[in-house]
């Protein structure tokens, strides 16, 4: 899977980040971020998490 972070509906809440740190992080203007957009096999769960749990829906996903 691969996941993107819409950089216009980012709120800045954190959420993301906070549950898969080795996927999400803070961009240069203080929004989330993919770091790595192809999501290793191992770390699938916590990206779907995050795209679960973002209150605004800006992290995309495709297969
Ligand atoms: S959970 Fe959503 S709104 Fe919150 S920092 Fe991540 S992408 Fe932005």
């Amino acid at each position: 899977m691969e996941v993107f972070v819409d950089p216009d509906l980012c709120i800045s809440c954190g959420t993301c980040i906070d549950l898969c740190p080795e996927i999400y992080d803070w961009d240069e203007d203080g929004k989330a971020k993919a770091i790595e957009e192809e999501v290793p096999e191992d770390l699938e769960d916590c990206a779907k998490e995050a795209v679960e749990s973002c209150p605004v829906d800006a992290i995309k996903e495709s297969p």
